[in-house]
């Protein structure tokens, strides 16, 4: 799911290196229409789904001499992941819409490779019950937590004492607040270790890329907020590190390349070999360490806040953040004012304690409302 995103594009590389081991069976789009009919001549899937209606025409004129169904629509994306022929998905759409796809997936017992955080962020416990119902493995993507699942490998989770969840600080580590109300699109779209999609860079800018990562790993470990610490390692050499109660740390490393986590999370348990050159220690610079900067990447914080706060907290904190990172990129909020937008929308949003996924639909419809409205209240 995804195909056409930095981590769609990247798992087909993986895909490509090992093609007697992964065959594709279905690829899906949003509105890349072009690069999803390319994708679908070279890989040959079963089916192709384009979320955008309005493009099916274009997506089937262009695979009109293949053998591959074509669908579109978003209900599509939830009735092809329950086809009987898939065994693994690889959740890479990005933001709330990856959510429903993901439990039609989760429902069917298919192991998922989850690159979508923001699904977790949003109904974490709802995802996580489903996949122990439906006997679903959930193994993560992103470098962080792919790193956690590696270092708790056969460990006793009643020994874990602390999940230290590194981050590169993004290209704005060290500015303050006057400094960062300046920082323009193109800029937060440069990321200095990883090349990755527009949201996910923006969100790494301004540090809620690591918040919503300490709300994926408490849904992913089973681990309390207060055990979650960030660490600020700007070479993302180490991808992050588990303490245990000895006071041993296990940590786990490698070059910042989305293709390890991912091959991971595709051939686990196994290891295969990797086309790319692996991490060579005579070559990396000193790994140096800080502690995050929660006062002018208050988005850290206010994730954190979301997460104690419980119930629909992160649901509103992850729709306000979509609304507020699109709003960025489009030139009608600066920077700075990305946090503002999500803290708004924390104080203002009705709370609800134990929401099923019906309310977090709704939460999410009405908090993108609430953001709009900050929005503008307030024109940059
Ligand atoms: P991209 O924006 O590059 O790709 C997103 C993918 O989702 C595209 O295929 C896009 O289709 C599709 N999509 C977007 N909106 C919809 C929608 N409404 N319905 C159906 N499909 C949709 O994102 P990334 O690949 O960077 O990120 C994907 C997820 O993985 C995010 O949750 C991100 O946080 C996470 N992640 C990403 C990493 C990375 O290195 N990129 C690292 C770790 C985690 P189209 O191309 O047609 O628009």
């Amino acid at each position: 799911m995804g195909s056409t995103g930095s981590v769609g594009r990247q798992s087909l590389e993986v895909i490509r290196e090992h093609p007697g081991i992964f065959r594709v069976e279905v690829l899906t789009a949003w509105r890349n229409a072009g690069l999803l009919i390319s994708q679908a001549r070279e890989f040959a899937p079963n089916s192709v789904v384009i979320a955008d209606k309005d493009l099916y025409g274009e997506v089937r004129d262009g695979l009109a001499s293949l053998p591959i169904k074509v669908f579109a629509g978003e209900e599509s994306l939830v009735q092809i992941v329950e086809s009987d022929t898939i065994d693994l998905v690889i959740a890479g759409i990005v933001g709330f819409a990856g959510l429903e796809p993901l439990i039609g997936a989760i429902k069917r017992g298919k192991r998922i490779a989850l690159a979508n955080k923001e699904a977790l962020v949003v109904a974490g416990e709802q995802v996580t019950t489903l996949a122990v119902e439906h006997g679903s493995l959930i193994l993560p993507v992103d470098s962080e937590h792919s790193a956690i699942f590696q270092c708790l490998k056969g460990e006793r989770m009643s020994t874990v004492d602390r999940i230290c969840l590194t981050a590169s600080g993004g290209p704005f580590r060290g500015w303050n607040r006057k400094e960062l109300a300046g920082v323009t699109a193109r800029e937060a779209l440069t990321h200095p270790n990883w090349n990755m999609g527009r949201k996910i860079t923006v969100d790494s800018a301004t540090m809620m890329n690591k918040g919503l990562e300490v709300i994926e790993a408490r849904w992913l470990f089973g681990i309390p907020a207060s055990a979650i610490e960030v660490l600020v390692h700007p070479q993302s050499i180490i991808h992050s590190m588990v303490r245990f109660t000895d006071g041993s740390v296990k940590a786990q490393l490698g070059n910042p390349d989305m293709r390890l986590p991912i091959q991971y999370a595709l051939s686990y348990p196994e290891r295969l070999p990797v086309a790319f050159s692996p991490l060579d220690f005579s070559e990396i610079p000193d790994l140096t360490f800080e502690t995050p900067d929660l006062g002018n990447f208050r988005n850290l914080a206010l994730a954190y806040q979301a997460l104690e706060g419980g119930g629909n907290l992160p649901c509103v904190l992850n729709a306000g953040n979509e609304v507020a990172v699109g709003a960025f990129l489009s030139g009608r909020i600066g920077f700075a004012e990305i946090a503002d937008v999500n803290d708004y929308c924390l104080m203002h949003a009705d709370f609800v304690k134990y929401p099923g996924l019906d309310d977090l639909k709704l939460t999410d419809s009405e908090t993108r409302v609430l953001a709009n409205q900050w929005i503008q209240n307030n024109p940059s």
